[in-house]
C-alpha cells in the first residue's frame, strides 16, 4: 500500500504548497483521492501515469478539494484515453463538470461515469475482488465524506517446494491455492496449511478530509492501519476550528486513539502557519504514531 501527497494545505494554492490531492496504490490499483486545483502537475512531478487512474474519488465540493478535475478530464481527452473513468463524489459534481463540458463545446472520448453520493450512512461505493471502498460520513460546512479503502484477504500462496516434496501433481496447485487439502497416492493426507503461505496481511487506509471532531466515525475507522486525519488549526486556534467546522491536531489524535488505528497521518494545514511540526508535536502527546503529510511524500506501509 503506497500513498502520495499530492497536497496537503488548506484553501489557496501557493508556489510552496498544494491544496488537496493524493494518490493511492493499493493491490496495483490506483486511486485519486481529491483532485485540486494544480492536481495535473503534481501527478507530473511525481511521475505517477496519468492513464492508470480510472477511480477518482472526492470529498465534498470545495474549491480547495475539486478544482483540478475538469482539468483533468480535460487532459485525459487530449491525450485520447479511451477507458472508462469513474468519479465518486456528492450530489451536484455531475452537473458542474457536464457544464463546464457543454458551454465549453467539448466532450470526452472515453465513458465519464458519476456515481453521486447523498446519504449519511456508510456505504460501499467500490469493490472488486481485491479491494473494497465504503464512504465515511463526515461533518463539515456542506456535504462531506471521507474514504475507506480495504483490502480483502487473499488467497494462501502455494509452497511450491513444500508441493514438490510431496510429489504432488501440477494440476492439483489450484486447489491447493483454493484451500484444499491433498490426499495422496497412499492415501495420506497433506492439510493446506503444509502446502501453503499465509496470504498477504489485508490493509486498511482510512481517508478524513474536512471534518470538525466527530466520533461517530469511530466504528468506521476502527483499527484502521493508516488514517489520514485533517488538522486544519492547532489548540491555540481552536475557536477558528469550532467555527469552520475544521479539526486540531489535537483532535486529529484523539480520533486516532480511541480507534485504535496504527498510525496517524496529518494534513490540510491552515497556511496560516509557518512550520507543520508542531501539529505533530500538538498530536503525538495523545498518539505517539503520528507523521505528517506534505507535498510530494511518499508513505509505504507493508
Ligand atoms: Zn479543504
Ligand atoms: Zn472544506
Amino acid at each position: 500500500m503506497k500513498l502520495t501527497i499530492l497536497g496537503c494545505y488548506a484553501a489557496t494554492p501557493r508556489t510552496i504548497t498544494n491544496p488537496t490531492s493524493q494518490v493511492l496504490e493499493i493491490r496495483n490499483r490506483m486511486f485519486l483521492i481529491d483532485c485540486a486545483e494544480g492536481t495535473q502537475v503534481q501527478l507530473r512531478k511525481n511521475k505517477l501515469r496519468f492513464s492508470k487512474i480510472n477511480h477518482i474519488f472526492i470529498s465534498h465540493l470545495h474549491g480547495d478539494h475539486f478544482y483540478g478535475l475538469i482539468g483533468l478530464i480535460s487532459t485525459f481527452m487530449l491525450l485520447n484515453r479511451q477507458t472508462d473513468l469513474h468519479v465518486y463524489g456528492p450530489k451536484g459534481i455531475k452537473e458542474i463538470i457536464l457544464l463546464q463540458l457543454r458551454l465549453g463545446n467539448s466532450f470526452t472520448g472515453y465513458n465519464l461515469f458519476f456515481h453521486e453520493l447523498g446519504s449519511k450512512e456508510s456505504e460501499v461505493i467500490y469493490e472488486d475482488e481485491k479491494v473494497l471502498v465504503k464512504t465515511i460520513p463526515l461533518k463539515h460546512r456542506i456535504y462531506t465524506n471521507g474514504f475507506l479503502f480495504q483490502e480483502k484477504i487473499g488467497d494462501r500462496k502455494l509452497n511450491i517446494e513444500a508441493a514438490k516434496a510431496h510429489n504432488i501433481d501440477t494440476c492439483y496447485f489450484q486447489k491447493i491455492k483454493n484451500g484444499k487439502d491433498i490426499t495422496l497416492d497412499n492415501g495420506r493426507v497433506v492439510p493446506n496449511a503444509a502446502l501453503t503461505f499465509d496470504p498477504l496481511p489485508a490493509k486498511s487506509y482510512a481517508y478524513c478530509s474536512d471534518t470538525m471532531y466527530d466520533e461517530a466515525i469511530i466504528p468506521i475507522i476502527q483499527n484502521a492501519d493508516v488514517l489520514y486525519h485533517e488538522a486544519t488549526f492547532l489548540e491555540t486556534e481552536a475557536d477558528k476550528a469550532a467555527m469552520t467546522m475544521h479539526s486540531t491536531a489535537k483532535e486529529a489524535a484523539t480520533i486516532a486513539q480511541k480507534s485504535n488505528v496504527k498510525q496517524l497521518l496529518l494534513g490540510h494545514y491552515s497556511t496560516r502557519y509557518d512550520t507543520i511540526e508542531q501539529f505533530k508535536t500538538e498530536a503525538e502527546v495523545i498518539f505517539p504514531n503520528t507523521l505528517l503529510a506534505d507535498d510530494g511524500k511518499v508513505f509505504e506501509f507493508d
